[in-house]
């Protein structure tokens, strides 16, 4: 099947997609949901084979990266089918990279799986290394569980990158140690500024803590040069001459880096979010589950490129009565 491109008004091409196959997840990390989330209904959930067609109507119309994220994705049992379906548009199939982001709990059981389906690069989201603090940053005690699931990535041979939130008063003072442990593992890191993406029980502000400000410390202690490499993501990288290893930095509060945007984000009901951080929407379950699925998949498209906002405009702010954007981080998928 081939159609029509994915480009927006401003000529960026749609190139990366980031499916949410769950919203649910074994931790409950304090800046990113409640202890009491109220997840999706079932019901309302894409099957495995919706969205399996979904991705092929993505591929079909020019994507060639494609991140599976949630929630978890590995809490979702019928994961690893969708993962080997897809790893089968690899090369041919027009796919040229099949990833994931995961928390890591699982991957002890899947690391292998994930290898032999086409996976070759995973990002696992760790923000500590302290198993007190992980207990109380993720209210649970999972930290040893994540360790063995690196362990297995590593023996599995899958390159892995480490995702850190970095949080004023919670580890701040542990990211140079984070850092070195990862570089030292052979993963790079990309440190995330925490942002203001549904309700929470904390004020976020109270931990938001600007990456110049981490920046300027990391400099104090190493030797940072910039690297011109790009993974298709936000992330700006320099290498560490003392460690030998990447860093990046995703500074969505600190500064905009949308001019180059080349994603968009399906959640697990189907809705497309062109922005992280707009509201902005097109039902694809909708089209998917309506009589005439390819015309209406294309309209869903156009309508999608037509409305595809140019830039997000996030603000961290304590007087701000709600979040910027209502939904979590784990609704529309990291
Ligand atoms: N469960 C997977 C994981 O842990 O990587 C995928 C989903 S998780 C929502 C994706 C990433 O979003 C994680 O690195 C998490 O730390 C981050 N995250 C969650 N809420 C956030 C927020 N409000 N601001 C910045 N990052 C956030």
């Amino acid at each position: 099947m081939s159609a029509a491109p994915l480009v927006d008004r401003f000529a960026r091409a749609i190139t990366y997609l980031r499916l949410s196959v769950t919203d649910r997840c074994d931790l409950r990390c304090t800046y990113c949901m409640p202890e009491r989330m109220t997840f999706l209904p079932r019901a309302d959930v894409l099957s495995l084979e919706e969205l399996h067609q979904l991705s092929l109507a993505f591929i079909a119309r020019g994507v060639t990266k494609l991140r599976l994220t949630g929630g978890e994705p590995l809490v979702r049992r019928d994961m690893i089918d969708l993962v080997q379906a897809l790893g089968r548009q690899l090369g041919e199939g027009g796919l040229k990279e099949l990833t994931l982001t995961t928390n890591g709990t699982r991957l002890a059981e899947f690391a292998e799986p994930l290898r032999a389906a086409g996976v070759r690069r995973i990002n696992v989201s760790l923000d500590t290394l302290d198993r007190a603090r992980f207990a109380e940053l993720a209210r649970r005690d999972s930290l040893p569980q994540v360790l063995e699931g690196l362990a297995a990535a590593k023996a599995a041979g899958l390159k892995v990158k480490i995702n850190a939130v970095a949080l004023k008063g919670v580890n701040q003072d542990e990211l140079p140690d984070l850092i070195a442990w990862a570089h030292g593992q052979g993963h790079d890191v990309t440190l995330i500024e925490v942002m203001p993406l549904g309700e929470i029980e904390e004020d976020r502000f109270d931990h938001y803590l600007p990456l110049d400000v981490v920046r300027r410390d990391l400099e104090s202690r190493w030797t940072l040069a910039a690297n011109a490499a790009t993974t298709g993501g936000p992330a700006r990288y320099v290498d560490v001459a003392e460690t030998g290893g990447r860093l990046g930095f995703i500074t969505p509060l600190t500064s905009n880096f949308c001019a180059g945007c080349n994603r968009v984000r399906v959640t697990a009901t189907g809705q497309l979010y062109m922005c992280l951080g707009g509201e902005g929407r097109v039902d694809l379950r909708a089209a998917l589950r309506s009589a005439d699925p390819e015309t209406e998949l294309a309209a869903a498209f156009a309508r999608a490129m037509g409305e595809k906002q140019e830039r997000h405009a996030f603000a961290i702010d304590r007087r701000a009565a709600a979040p910027a954007v209502s939904r979590h981080m784990s609704t529309t998928g990291g």
